[in-house]
This record gives C-alpha cells, sequence and structure tokens, in this order.
C-alpha cells in the first residue's frame, strides 16, 4: 500500500485527542463529530476479514479502495487519521487503546463485527454509541407485535410518524402503495441510462492490484472502472440515479432483460451499505424531487421500508439465530465453492461463526458459481452478471437465483453464504434476512408466503425465454419444479390460499423433474428439458 500511504503521511494532520474507531462501513463523514472536537479516526484494514469467505474480487476492492479514498478525504478535511492493517479489528482497537485510551464507535451493523468487539468493551477498551446512518427507531419496529413482522404495517408507522409522503395526516397519492401500478414488463419502450464508469486513479489501481496478487483465488472479475470510490464518484452516481433512474424507477420495479442488467434501478445499495452515501440524505433529496408518485413512493418505500425493516429483523432475531424456524449451530461458511471449485476453502472453519443452521437440502451447484452453465437463459445470464459485476437487480435475485435456488431445495444457508459472497452490498444484517426470510423462506418470521414461480411468470415479466433452449410451454421444467414445491409444502402452505396446491396428475413426473434436474446440476451439467431425460 505505498501509493495510499504516501498520500496519506502528503497531508498535514493535526493531533487528536480522543478517538472514534471507524468500522469498514461507516465511511461518512456527516456521522462524525468535527475536526475541531479533538477527534481522531482510527481505520483498519483485516485482510483476514477477506479470506473468511470466498468473496468477490469486485467486492474486496469495493471495501479496501472507498475505505482508503474516505481515509485520504478526512485527513484532506482536517481530522487526524490512523490507518492500520491488523489481523483482526479488535486487535486492532486494544493496541490503539492501550496507547491512546478509550475510543468510541458508532454501534456496528453487522452482527460479526459487534461479536468480535464485545470483549474490547467488556474490557473498557471501547465505547459503543448509536449508529447515526438509519432511518427509523427501535420503537418503530418494537410496537409492531410479532413475530411475524409486517413490512407494510412498519412502513405505514414510519410514514405517519416521520412526515415522509404524508399531507394532512394521509398518504400522498391517496395510498400508501402503489406496487399494482409498478408491475410493468420492460420491452425497450423507454431507453435505460447507460452504467457509469469512472477514471482509475493510483490509489485505486493499487488496491487492484494488491487483491489480484493476494486474492487470486477469489472469484469473479474486477471492474476498476465502476468501483467509483472518490466522494466526487459517490457523488456523480447518486445524481446519475436520482436524475436518470428514479422517473421510470417505479413502473419497470419487476421487469427482468437480458438486454440490460440494471434496467431503471440505481445501483445505490453498496454505497449506502458502507456509508458512503448517507441515506438520510438520499431521502431527502428524493422526497424534494419533482418524481412521479409511483417511482417516487414506490423508492421511498425500499429505503424507508424494506431496507430499514430488514435491519431491525436482524436486530430483533440476533442476525436471524432467533427467527421462528432456524435454530444456532455451526454450519457451512464457503457457500457451495468447494463443492464448485472441488477444493476446500482455505479459511472456512466451523468455529468461524457461529451459523444459523436450515433444514439440510440440496448442496448449490457449480452453475451458480459460474462454473459449468445450466443451460438455462435466465439463471446463466444473471449468474454471468453477478461475476462480472457482484450485482444484479432485485428481481433477478428473488425471481431467477432465489426462485430456482428455492424451487431445486437447494439449502437456505447455503444460498444465503453464496450471497453473502457474491454481492458488492452484502453484509450479514442485510444479506440473512433477504435470503433465509424473503428468497427461501426458511423462517417465517416476515413473509406470509415464498416467493416462488413457475416459467409462465419468467416469460411474462422478462425476455430471458425468447432465447432459451427451453420452451417455457412445452420444455422448461421451472413449472413442474414450482408444482412439485407446492404438493411437497402444502401443510405450510395451506393457509394461504394463493398457494394452495391443486392436485395435479402430473405430480409424480414434477417431482422426478426436480431430481433429474439436481443430479444434472451437480454433475455440471445443464438441467434436462422436460421429456427427455430419465
Ligand atoms: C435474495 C436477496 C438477497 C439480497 N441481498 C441483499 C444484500 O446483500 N444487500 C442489500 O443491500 N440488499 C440485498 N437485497 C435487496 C435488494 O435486492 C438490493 O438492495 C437491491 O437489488 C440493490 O440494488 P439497487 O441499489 O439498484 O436497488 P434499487 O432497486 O434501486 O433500490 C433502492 C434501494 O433500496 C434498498 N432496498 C430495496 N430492497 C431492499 C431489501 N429487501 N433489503 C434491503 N435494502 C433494500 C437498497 O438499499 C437499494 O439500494 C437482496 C434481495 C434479495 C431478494
Amino acid at each position: 500500500m505505498r501509493v495510499f500511504r504516501r498520500a496519506l503521511a502528503a497531508l498535514p494532520q493535526r493531533t487528536a485527542t480522543w478517538w472514534r474507531y471507524v468500522p469498514y462501513d461507516q465511511l461518512q463523514a456527516a456521522w462524525l463529530p468535527p475536526p475541531e472536537t479533538g477527534v481522531g479516526l482510527l481505520l483498519v484494514e483485516c485482510p483476514n476479514k477477506a479470506r473468511r469467505r470466498p468473496y468477490h474480487r469486485q467486492k474486496l476492492a469495493t471495501v479496501l479502495s472507498h475505505q482508503r479514498h474516505f481515509a485520504l478525504e478526512a485527513a484532506a478535511a482536517g481530522w487526524q487519521v490512523r490507518y492500520v492493517v491488523a489481523s483482526s479489528y479488535a486487535e486492532a482497537v486494544r493496541e490503539h487503546s492501550a496507547s491512546h485510551g478509550v475510543l468510541e464507535v458508532a454501534e456496528p451493523a453487522e452482527y460479526e463485527l459487534r461479536e468480535e468487539l464485545a470483549p474490547c468493551i467488556a474490557e473498557g477498551a471501547l465505547r459503543v454509541i448509536a449508529h447515526p446512518g438509519w432511518l427509523t427507531e427501535d420503537a418503530d419496529f418494537d410496537g409492531l407485535g410479532g413475530p411475524p413482522w409486517r413490512m407494510d404495517a412498519f412502513y405505514r408507522r414510519v410514514r405517519l410518524r416521520t412526515g415522509a409522503l404524508m399531507e394532512n395526516g394521509e398518504p400522498v397519492g391517496g395510498t400508501y402503495s402503489f406496487d399494482h401500478e409498478n408491475r410493468r414488463p420492460w420491452r425497450g419502450e423507454v431507453q435505460p441510462p447507460p452504467t457509469l464508469s469512472f477514471d482509475v486513479d493510483a490509489i485505486t489501481a493499487e488496491v487492484v492490484e494488491t487483491i489480484e496478487r493476494d486474492f487470486a483465488d477469489h472469484p469473479g472479475r474486477i471492474d476498476a472502472a465502476r468501483l467509483g470510490a472518490r466522494i466526487d464518484d459517490v457523488e456523480a452516481s447518486w445524481a446519475h440515479a436520482l436524475h436518470h433512474a428514479l422517473p421510470w424507477f417505479g413502473p419497470f420495479e419487476d421487469a427482468f432483460s437480458t438486454r440490460e442488467r440494471t434496467l431503471f434501478h440505481t445501483r445505490v445499495s453498496t454505497l449506502l451499505n458502507l456509508g458512503r452515501l448517507d441515506v438520510r440524505r438520499v431521502l431527502a433529496d428524493v422526497l424534494a424531487a419533482s418524481l412521479p408518485i409511483a417511482s417516487q413512493e414506490g423508492f421511498v418505500r425500499q429505503i424507508l421500508g424494506w431496507r430499514e425493516f430488514v435491519r431491525h429483523i436482524h436486530r430483533r432475531t440476533h442476525g436471524m439465530r432467533t427467527a421462528p424456524g432456524l435454530h444456532p449451530a455451526p454450519g457451512r461458511t464457503d457457500g457451495g465453492w468447494s463443492l464448485a471449485f472441488e477444493r476446500p476453502w482455505a479459511s472456512a472453519s466451523p468455529s468461524d461463526l457461529a451459523r444459523v443452521r436450515t433444514e439440510r437440502g440440496f448442496p448449490r451447484p457449480p452453475a451458480f458459481w459460474g462454473h459449468k452453465p445450466s443451460g438455462m437463459r435466465c439463471l446463466d445470464h444473471v449468474v454471468q452478471a453477478v461475476w462480472d459485476e457482484g450485482y444484479t437487480h432485485h428481481i433477478a435475485r428473488l425471481m431467477i437465483l432465489g426462485n430456482l435456488a428455492t424451487l431445486l431445495r437447494i439449502d437456505a444457508r447455503d444460498l444465503t453464504d453464496w450471497f453473502w459472497c457474491a454481492f458488492t452490498d452484502a453484509y450479514d444484517w442485510v444479506v440473512e434476512p433477504n435470503v433465509l426470510g424473503m428468497a427461501s423462506y426458511a423462517t417465517p418470521a416476515f413473509t406470509t408466503k415464498p416467493y416462488v414461480a413457475g416459467s409462465a411468470y419468467l416469460d411474462r415479466m422478462g425476455d430471458a425465454c425468447k432465447t432459451c433452449r427451453l420452451n417455457p410451454k412445452t420444455t422448461c421444467p421451472i413449472t413442474a419444479w414450482y408444482w412439485a414445491y407446492l404438493a411437497d409444502h402444502a401443510d405450510t402452505l395451506r393457509k394461504n390460499p394463493r398457494m394452495a396446491a391443486l392436485r395435479r396428475p402430473s405430480l409424480a413426473a414434477d417431482r422426478a423433474a426436480v431430481a433429474q434436474a439436481q443430479r444434472a446440476l451437480a454433475a455440471g451439467q445443464p438441467v434436462p428439458a422436460m421429456g427427455t431425460a430419465r
């Protein structure tokens, strides 16, 4: 890190009188006491954390390049910055407090980090204050009752309390949700904005070189021009999303296309989850913008509703450890990497993390690691995007990756760990509720039904079927998997009239299609077309 060290050393630094530890996902100047208070900032790089799982190389590059740019920007703005590399965050905090006194930290969002720092707090090396980067309060959620918890009820409460999109005590536009208007497939009628690229400066180039060299066994491609780690890049990304994506965000929110990876989504999750973009500012900008109400409300629901809701789910279930239907036990940590690459993931150790165990299902096949295609255009297209960029939008995550994995009975813990490794915006507080609660229905903590669908849905909302070797009406097996899933979960689903399994004369063939696909995928082969496999 010679280039970075030299750049940091070249900045004049005042002498701090007290210290704040700034975790890797709190890279936000607006959350800090001003430099005039005498506060210094401790930032820590921890290569062991990076090796804990087979994280996408783009994710490692994202975290490191943003953290290093933040350190330089903070030093230039007048904070004293101490930047260390350590074998653990706790070690860095202990070592720093031994010579500089007790540090302050805003409560970490991730369970893993809270757990690691707990002894430092007990020893008196660290003092925790509230995290300033959330939009809602514990009482907004805790007053709901539950489990099960309901997002709609939470969202209404928060709208009423904060006054966001409210007029005279009523929701703007006469309803709290425009979901029913936001279900258009995209057929090319409006051109989505291009994805931004940025100059690669010397700091980012050095990070990329380090990741390519020291983390060569990690999966995925680094696209340095997409990292956009300077604060000016972050500002440009948000301005681009606000002015060019959000006007059409609502209507095409549920669409999927193989021609456009982003459509009208904003790609701000990675920046929000690192703290580089302050969610309060994002909300204020969206409320002040002149946008069609279906898009404005649709986006507000995502950041004031869903994003806050899942972090409360994480908080109330102790990182899903006490979510109904799940129980803690050590488990797999490599998301199926060792199965796909036929060698163990070096740093995965069962004692590394206390994990949430789910009913063991079919292990994640190589097709999800972009290794051997599944022969299904929808899945292969999304998997390619994931390993190219560490990103896909919500519908691709939920209705393709999550849906197909659930129908194939892929173990929900494996699925979660795969998402955690593969996406640049994945941290335990957000990825675990989304996968265990929403995509796989491993816990009924907050959803009333699994998000599963057959090929008719995928054909209607997307265009992948048009160029697939499988015909959605005849040879694609997804609908058979769907019926087999409903039949096999009939007891759980009976309470939900929309999902009550009908009696299908072809149930035996439906179940056989699942088993055939599992066998083929486990062997790294394409899924058989209906009616052709034995
Ligand atoms: C199986 C699955 C796994 C997911 N894993 C993650 C994850 O690891 N990290 C993550 O940030 N989001 C996750 N999500 C939620 C959502 O898919 C992403 O936030 C979104 O796709 C990010 O892209 P975007 O910024 O273009 O989002 P947009 O569609 O532009 O949405 C705007 C913002 O709303 C927030 N948001 C919307 N839905 C959710 C949600 N369910 N949970 C949390 N925030 C939400 C995000 O901050 C997002 O940036 C997951 C969803 C599913 C179904």
